[in-house]
């Protein structure tokens, strides 16, 4: 019930739309009415042979409610639709507006395919809310009210009988087919999500899957849930199908009802035969309204299901929100200081912490590495400088300001983060640029594109700067995107640069390369370099190494390699591997 209500405010700013549609909603089908109520008495008086101009009047009823239906139930389809596509399109905008927020500390426990599904398909059902649930019991009502006052002007007694007719099928029907809907309507929202979840996962992982030759499996469980999807669909369509049936016999049973109290009524002189037909036709009609209903019972279930899911990802709470009262950030930002007290976090759900009692004072415009195995946290901090996380204890300060204090907006823009995982995104080479500055222009560009040593690469490209580069950017060369992402940062012009592993996976030729392209990036700039490969050290002011989220060492190379500590075990197993 609650979600309803919820799902029901969701239109309120809609109302006047709503209005409208519903208002030709309820034309339409007063055309219907009228059309069998003139229909019928046109037929049943001519019988009479009365002379034309008594008939005159209902033939022109006939023409008038003949051509108003056609014309009111094309009006209310275009009204219909279109507050659809508005609400749509609001609740995209809702969605997304909800969910930038939850990224990345949120949505790393949901499933990409998950959250797509929620955002496409659950959302798309949503729009029906007006269609389908919303609007037939609002015109069902004013229907059933018009008809009752209508027959009430025969006889009373059989507007009373209508209305509870009228009311049994409108409600009871519809109750019926909810209660025995909601299960199928929940199981096939879930259903749907998984078949987009394990078809999204199978597309994106397709290459490891057929590797580990489990492509066939992947096939069985797609078709298992296709299955699944399908005989869901069917029992859904059953229990719908058992609504309309039992609609239509609702229909007819009441306009036997009524023809049966009517008759005696006719007798007695209370209206003339003309009267009845008219009567009759005009409550079959009436009918027309309350079809509709059951389908909107068995969609409500499923649009509850889906409004679950989507609410569910609208009241997650981020992990970071932007202070009350945010830090005043001007346009050029000088290299900031940054220093780091009693620092401890812990990933939420983890019991270890990733890392404790970290201590750091980095002056400005200095460069500092990071350097420790893997697992040792080093990532970790590099996220609560981003802060994508909020510390589990301690602060770290940026300017002597702590990082709370900043809207995420401004910190993200003066903190720029290289790493090793890039996302390019489908589009051509200037589009991927673009993204870091959607209003640099073409000399920007290029200049960053120079200094990031790419030019070179991008003019050779078969259409130079209007190259698509495929999904996730995979027709570049591991080096050639770091030097787009490279070219990113430049194009951002962050204070503080944090690097986090940003040769990974290159080889050593195309690292020392990199390295030189990245030692002219850090000029002019408070650098932080995370790195479990020891190479450049000499050039770093401060070298942190870490270890089980412990500073467990720290100094220059050179003091670092006299220690005979991590330090020099890494440093030498590392030469070891090189030599
Ligand atoms: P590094 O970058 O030094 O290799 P990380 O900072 O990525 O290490 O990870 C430090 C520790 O935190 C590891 O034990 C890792 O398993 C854990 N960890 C990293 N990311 C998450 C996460 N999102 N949720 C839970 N634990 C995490
Ligand atoms: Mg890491």
């Amino acid at each position: 019930m609650r979600e309803l209500l919820r799902l029901l405010r969701l239109v309120r700013p809609f109302a006047g739309q709503v209005a409208a549609a519903t208002a030709l909603g309820v034309a339409t089908v007063a055309c219907g009415i009228g059309l069998m109520g003139t229909a019928a008495f046109l037929i049943a008086a001519a019988a009479l042979q009365p002379s034309i101009a008594e008939l005159q009047v209902a033939i022109v009823g006939v023409r008038f409610f003949g051509i108003g239906r056609g014309i009111f139930r094309y009006l209310e389809r275009l009204a219909s639709h279109r507050l659809t596509l508005h609400l749509l399109g609001r609740l995209r905008v809702w969605f997304y507006e909800a969910l930038e927020p939850l990224a990345p500390a949120r949505t790393l426990s949901m499933r990409s395919a998950d959250l797509l599904t929620r955002a496409v398909a659950d959302v798309e059902s949503l729009q029906e809310l007006y269609i389908r649930v919303l609007a037939p019991p609002l015109v069902a009502v004013a229907v059933g009210a018009g008809t009752g006052f209508f027959i009430g002007a025969f006889h009373l007694s059989l507007a009373v009988v209508f209305l509870c007719l009228f009311t049994v099928a409108g409600i009871g029907i519809p109750a019926g087919i909810h209660v025995l809907g909601t299960r199928i309507g929940n199981r096939l929202t879930r259903t749907r999500a998984d078949l987009a979840a394990t078809i999204v996962d199978g597309i994106q992982g397709m290459a490891d899957l057929l590797a580990c030759g489990q492509g066939a499996s992947q096939r069985h469980r797609v078709e298992e849930l296709s299955l699944r999807l399908v005989r869901d669909r069917e029992r859904a369509s059953r229990v719908e199908a058992l609504g309309t049936a039992a609609m239509t016999f609702a229909t007819h049973a009441s306009v036997w009802i009524v023809l049966v109290i009517a008759i005696p009524m006719v007798r007695a002189g209370f209206f003339d035969g003309v009267g009845l037909a008219v009567l009759c036709l005009v409550a079959m009609a009436a009918f027309e309204a309350v079809q509709p209903l059951p389908a909107a019972a068995r969609h409500l279930s499923e649009q509850l299901a889906a409004g679950r899911r989507v609410f569910a990802i609208l009241d997650a709470r981020p992990a970071v929100e932007d202070p009350a009262r945010p830090a005043t950030v001007s346009g050029d930002i000088s290299p900031p200081a940054v220093k780091v007290r009693g620092l401890e976090f812990t990933y939420p759900g983890s019991e270890e912490p990733a890392l404790a009692g970290l201590e750091l004072e980095l002056p400005a415009g200095c460069r500092l590495a990071i350097v420790g195995p893997s697992g040792a946290g080093k990532s970790t901090l590099a996220h609560l400088l981003l802060r994508f996380w909020d510390p589990t204890a301690g602060e770290i300060l940026l300017a002597d300001r702590p990082l709370s204090d900043y809207r995420l907006d401004d910190l993200r823009r003066i903190v720029g983060v290289l790493s090793q995982h890039i996302d390019l995104f489908t589009g051509t080479v200037r589009d991927n640029l673009l993204l870091a500055s959607p209003a640099a222009d073409a000399a920007a560009l290029e200049e960053a594109a120079g200094r990031a040593e790419l030019l070179s690469t991008i003019h050779a490209l078969p259409e130079g700067w209007d190259t698509w580069i495929g999904e996730r950017g995979l027709e570049l060369s591991g080096g050639q995107r770091q030097r787009l992402a490279i070219a990113r940062v430049l194009l951002r012009d962050p204070a503080l640069l944090v690097l986090d592993e940003p040769t990974t996976g290159l080889d050593p030729v195309t690292e020392t390369r990199l390295m030189r392209t990245l030692r002219q990036l850090m000029e002019g700039r408070t650098t932080i370099l995370i790195t479990h490969r020891l190479v450049a050290m000499e050039a770093m002011d401060q070298i942190l190494v870490l270890d089980r989220g412990r500073v467990v060492e720290r100094g220059n190379h050179g003091q670092l390699l006299k220690l005979d500590g991590l330090y020099r075990q890494l440093y030498e197993a590392q030469q070891l591997t090189l030599s």
